[in-house]
């Protein structure tokens, strides 16, 4: 896949998950509720004997070397297992295994080696490692449109295990061969592997329109999917940024976010990304040749004289989604990623504008930043906050590296205040208008509010926090 706006989100997720179920608490239905789970003992501590296992039943490398690839992908997935980037089991993970058993049906040399796990990456993709499990971004199904788009690249997927891709470009590159792994920096690492050639993205291509086909899937569905995998993440905000950047109590000096300016800082984006591609980053081309790979795929479906199968019902897809696109702000939050987490809460905010979970998102990540701008560090937090070719980014960007610390205390004072308006039952909005007035207004004025939340939420999720501010 191209960059977009999440291929910096390389970094371990590191998640206290008391503190997620916190934040998710009064708000079941707008994200995934893990199940009780017991993490699978060959991601912990079975990984070598596994490892051994699976480099005796293959016969495309020498039995080290595939002992060894295996073990490297074991610790890749323990790595994970460890930050919590991982989920287990909540519904979407229970759907994609129930697509991939699905699929599977008349692949029976297949069955029982394929396992799926959702991963918390915001990064719109999928990726299959060398023993045959499958890892699906959460931020993939922010760009899909139906159920059988997801099948079709779990089938891409399956096919690159099918046909062995990893353990047969290993043989191919030796370069490889000199790779020094380690279990502590993997991403890298990840990648390269994952870094298939050329003509096993196009047999892939090719196994998953000969897997769908027949099926309960579409497989013209499945160009679609690749073009979203491949194209950049496109500015879909309408109104609601300016509607943002312009309350009824606080207006924007316009200057900053000016056309020419915003011009300016995608031209620095689109530099930056240019001298990125000449230090040789190729390891996050996952996926090249898209145009010709979509033109591939429809060429095939052609010479078969492909027939659709009837429509399937769409809402089980269309409320997972739902959910992972709240689940990735939640993430992005999470990840100290304020912009990228506010531009999509935005994004949230526009298609589900009563949503109070949605404003929620949008107060604590403007929060956390008018905080980084108090404590004078966000120029050091801009600087790595990359722009990826989208004007909404540069546009925020700007607002927030132009907009002096005390008129962004005031904006995010007003902002917050106006929403407990709107949500005035709203525990997360009326602990925030707190924290924005001790931010704005200073400690004393802020006890004012401090004291109303008390007496509204006296046994609230913040109310330990609250209850130090006011004695
Ligand atoms: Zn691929």
């Amino acid at each position: 896949m191209s960059d977009n706006m999440y291929s910096k989100f390389l970094k371990p997720v590191i998640l206290v998950f008391l503190l997620v179920n916190l934040a998710k608490a009064q708000n079941k239905t707008d994200f995934f509720v893990e199940k009780p789970f017991q993490v699978p003992s060959y991601l912990l501590n079975n990984a070598e004997k596994l490892a051994k296992n699976l480099a005796k039943d293959q016969d495309v490398l020498d039995e080290k070397e595939a002992e060894e690839m295996y073990k490297n992908s074991f610790y890749i997935l323990k790595e994970r297992v460890n930050t919590g980037e991982l989920y287990f089991s909540n519904e979407l993970t229970d759907y994609l295994t129930k697509i991939v058993d699905d699929l599977l049906l008349n692949e029976g040399s297949l069955k029982g080696k394929i396992r799926v796990f959702l991963t918390r990456n915001p990064q719109v993709n999928a990726f299959c490692l060398p023993d045959g499990t499958i890892l699906v971004n959460v931020g993939l199904l922010n760009v899909l449109e139906n159920e059988s788009q997801l099948a079709g690249i779990l089938c891409h997927e399956i096919t690159h295990y099918k046909k062995q891709h990893a353990l047969n470009q290993r043989k191919k590159n030796k370069d490889l061969k000199d790779q020094k792994y380690s279990n502590t920096s993997s991403e890298g690492v990840l990648f390269k592997m994952l870094s298939y050639s050329r003509e096993n993205e196009f047999e892939s291509d090719a196994g998953a329109v000969n897997i769908l086909n027949g099926g309960k899937y579409n497989a013209a569905e499945y160009p679609n999917a690749l073009k979203f995998l491949m194209e950049e993440q496109k500015d879909t905000l309408k109104g609601s940024l300016s509607d943002f950047f312009n309350t009824d109590v606080f207006t924007v000096d316009t200057a900053i976010v000016s056309k020419k300016n915003v011009k300016k800082e995608l031209n620095k984006s689109v530099s930056r990304s240019k001298s990125l591609l000449k230090l040789g980053d190729v390891e996050y081309e996952t996926h090249p040749d898209g145009e010709k790979r979509i033109l591939a795929v429809k060429e095939i479906l052609t010479s078969i004289e492909y027939k659709e199968p009837a429509k399937l019902d769409n809402t089980e897809f269309a409320n997972l989604k739902r959910k992972a696109e709240f689940e990735t702000v939640e993430n992005a939050y999470l990840e100290g990623e304020y912009i990228t987490a506010l531009l999509l809460s935005l994004k949230l905010k526009e298609k589900n504008p009563t949503s109070e979970t949605a404003e929620v998102m949008i107060v604590k990540n403007l929060f956390w930043l008018s905080r980084l701008k108090e404590n004078g560090v966000m120029n050091d937090f801009l600087g790595k906050v990359e722009v990826n070719k989208s004007a909404d980014m540069a546009r925020l960007k700007l607002f927030f590296d132009k907009t002096k610390a005390p008129d962004l205390g005031k904006f995010l004072f007003t902002y917050t205040k106006k929403q407990l308006e709107r949500f005035p039952e709203n525990e997360s909005i009326a602990f925030y208008v707190a924290a924005a007035a001790e931010l704005h207004l200073g400690k004393d004025a802020a006890l004012v509010f401090y004291k109303k939340y008390n007496t509204k939420f006296p046994s609230g999720d913040y109310s330990v926090y609250i209850k130090n501010k006011i004695d």
